[in-house]
């Protein structure tokens, strides 16, 4: 069991949307930042979807059950994980300083990032 910072846990969590689809969770686009889905955390009728993700915030919120969080509450749902367990697995997934990205925007936000987990 390793460490993480304050800085892996911001980072993972920008992953939400990976993190859905990994699950099989279809997102469908609603404006900019919004993309709503059938909710994957718990069984209830969802149609029309109800599970509504925010893109910049990272976080979900579900009108069915309302259950609410982050990527790492999806895997700690989906995995059965401790909230210790569910970063760690998605910084396995998620590492720090991989390759840049495609968006300047996004290279922008992992500085902005970094230099706030070192303060
Ligand atoms: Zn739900």
């Amino acid at each position: 069991m390793g460490l993480f910072t304050k800085g892996d846990v911001a980072r993972v969590k920008r992953h939400l949307p990976e993190v859905l689809e990994s699950y099989g969770v279809e997102l469908e686009r609603h404006g900019f930042h919004i993309r709503v889905a059938r909710c994957p955390l718990h069984i209830h009728e969802d149609n029309p979807p109800s599970f509504v993700v925010h893109l910049r915030k990272g976080t979900f919120y579900c009108f069915g059950c309302s259950s609410r969080g982050s990527a790492v509450d999806v895997v700690m749902a989906r995995e059965n994980a401790t909230f210790a367990a569910a970063v760690l697995l998605l910084r396995e997934r998620f590492p720090p300083h991989r390759a840049a990205g495609t968006a300047s925007v996004r290279s922008m936000e992992r500085v902005r990032d970094e230099k706030a987990a070192n303060r």
